[in-house]
């Protein structure tokens, strides 16, 4: 026999350890404690069985201990909860959830894979509170709704990736949703204008929004927000976010980070010899920042997993830093993000530049392109992409993984331009989107061209700016910045007495027009910036803020 492993957690990082280690080492002993009922489950489908999209219960099961004995020859042991670590006799006590007998179990090597558990942020209450976490999470939501039938009303705190996925599957269930968000907005690590279409699409489809809103108090059925009103839902989702397992760490003395997270080093090593710490329970590191970060994400999960197997089983692995890849659909809206986003670039003080443009998924001449909003954060002295966001349709998912890719290989905004992407016209266009960030990039680094941003318009136009907009007079009328001047793009040329002295803010509905007008008045001696991204950034910008002034 081997070394023997014990790892504590059953699902992602966890069972990624297990199973690699076998594949790595025919002749380990590998135990592997789970204090719930499953093993390896598919948390990440689990608010779609709430919604009925994944109608079979099985399939969020993806392994038993059975399964995993008979192709891994690993002891999985469900119900059975790790109660400490003694690290210096390398022993860990197990309590046995079916017997209730406690037990020790020695390793030679140990794997924390704990997780995190929801943050409870409603009180305790006569009315149903249920997180979306755990199998059992969902069993309990279905049950209520069973019970509840359509004409069911819940709460759901918390706006972020499980939040908005859990209202999704609610509203397909037929359930009203009033969604209280403590942030100014929904998906609070994208920025406001891109999180706008999100917001949207939720208030199309019937949700409450209420943002800038937390429960203040449950009384009984009646919880209170702080928006002053009250409610009484038959439900509660609590989805206000997790926070890392780490108790036992922490009793077993092991480092914890800055964030709260384990400490671990590049390959996973606690503070402690012989103790490694994967997922959502430890602390990563931040690509940008090169410091501590919570970032709870099934891949890091699942690689880290996989790379403490490596180095149990002899091998030199590290991870790469994070950027905190993700993504989301709610609603037929798609929206992922990497890196950093402008707020927190604003908060560290940090220079960016920022780019919007509103490109098709693909060719629009072939039928069935999809909009969608990218917004690119670059620094202005080495190029760098520190960030990206994506919102839309069809061909988000590529973009986003493509930016994602290019950060890590240490792409140049401006590099973006230069790299070879498969094109037919179902698929992209022979400028893909992710191009023209680059072509952007590119005309605003060698100064090219000059932008401002929607949040900058104000202030530019109070120092005196005139804006111009260059789109045709119907487009002029169906929607327009108040106070500008309609000039169109193809007139301009001719209408140059009719443009003011001093510094020219032009816009058109996406920004590509307004670098064409910016170009023709620059050439003539004009200060001309362009609106970064158009009427388009502009609205979802200026909407989602004064909706956040009016909801507050
Ligand atoms: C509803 C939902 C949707 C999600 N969607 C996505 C998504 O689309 N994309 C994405 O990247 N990520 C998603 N995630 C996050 C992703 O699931 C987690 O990042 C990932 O599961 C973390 O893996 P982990 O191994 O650290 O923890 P987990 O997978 O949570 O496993 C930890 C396990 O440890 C067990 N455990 C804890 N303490 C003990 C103990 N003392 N003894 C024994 N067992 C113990 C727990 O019971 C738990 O089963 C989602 C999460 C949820 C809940």
């Amino acid at each position: 026999m081997g070394k023997k492993i014990v790892i504590v957690g059953g699902v992602a990082g966890g069972m990624s350890a297990a199973t690699r280690l076998r594949r790595l080492d025919e002749t380990a002993e590998i135990v592997v404690f789970e204090q719930g009922p499953y093993v390896s489950y598919a948390n990440c489908g689990l608010p779609y069985y709430v919604g009925g999209v994944i109608a079979d219960r099985d399939a969020l099961l993806l392994q038993t201990p059975d399964s995993l004995a008979a192709r891994f020859r690993v002891d999985v042991r469900v119900r059975h909860q790790v109660l400490d670590i003694d690290p210096d006799r390398r022993v860990v006590s197990v309590l046995d959830g079916g017997t209730g007998r406690r037990g020790d179990e020695g390793y030679d090597e140990l794997i924390l894979a704990v997780g995190a558990s929801a943050r409870a942020s409603v009180p305790a209450a006569d009315l149903p509170v249920h997180s979306l976490r755990t199998v059992q999470d969902v069993d309990a939501l279905a049950g209520i709704l069973d019970v509840a039938g359509p004409t069911a009303t819940a709460l759901v705190v918390g706006g972020g990736f499980i939040g908005l996925e859990a209202v999704e599957n609610l509203v397909l269930r037929g359930v009203r949703v009033v969604l209280a968000q403590r942030s100014p907005h929904v998906l609070s690590p994208l920025d406001v204008e891109m999180a706008a279409p999100i917001e949207a699409a939720l208030r199309a489809q019937g949700v409450d929004v209420r943002t800038s809103t937390t429960v203040e108090a449950v009384d009984g059925r009646t919880v209170r927000l702080s928006d002053g009103t009250t409610l009484q839902p038959d439900f509660v989702v609590d989805a206000s976010g997790v926070v890392p397992n780490v108790e036992l760490a922490r009793a077993a003395g092991l480092r914890l980070g800055p964030t709260g997270g384990i400490a671990v080093d590049e390959s996973n090593r606690t503070s402690a010899a012989h103790v490694f710490a994967v997922g959502d329970g430890v602390e990563k590191v931040d690509a940008l920042s090169e410091e501590g970060a919570l970032i709870a994400l099934a891949g890091l999960a699942n690689r880290h997993g996989r790379t403490v197997a490596d180095v149990i089983s002899g091998r030199d692995e590290a991870n790469s830093p994070a950027f905190g890849t993700s993504i989301v659909k709610v609603f037929g809206i798609i929206a992922a993000r990497t890196g950093w986003s402008e707020r927190q670039l604003q908060a560290a003080g940090r220079p960016y530049r920022a780019i919007h443009t509103h490109p098709f998924s693909h060719a629009t001449y072939y039928p069935g392109a999809q909009p969608m909003s990218i917004k690119v954060l670059v620094d202005p002295e080495s190029d760098a992409i520190l960030g990206a966001q994506v919102v839309g349709g069809d061909g988000v998912d590529k973009r986003i993984d493509v930016i994602a890719v290019a950060m890590a290989g240490g792409v140049t905004a401006t590099g973006l331009s230069r790299l070879e992407l498969a094109y037919a016209p179902q698929f992209g266009s022979a400028k893909d989107p992710v191009n023209q960030i680059g072509y952007v990039a590119d005309n605003l680094r060698a100064g090219t061209t000059r932008s401002i941003q929607w949040h900058e318009l104000d202030d530019a136009r109070e120092a005196g700016a005139v804006l111009v907009d260059v789109r045709s007079v119907a487009e002029h009328r169906a929607g327009a910045i108040p106070g500008s001047i309609n000039l169109p793009l193809d007139e301009l040329r001719d209408l140059l007495d009719e443009i003011p002295e001093g510094r020219i803010v032009v816009h058109c509905q996406v920004g590509q027009r307004g670098h064409v007008a910016a170009r023709i008045l620059s050439q003539r001696g004009f200060d001309v910036v362009n609106l970064d991204g158009g009427y388009r950034t502009w609205r979802d910008g200026a909407s989602a803020v004064s909706h956040v002034a009016t909801s507050v």
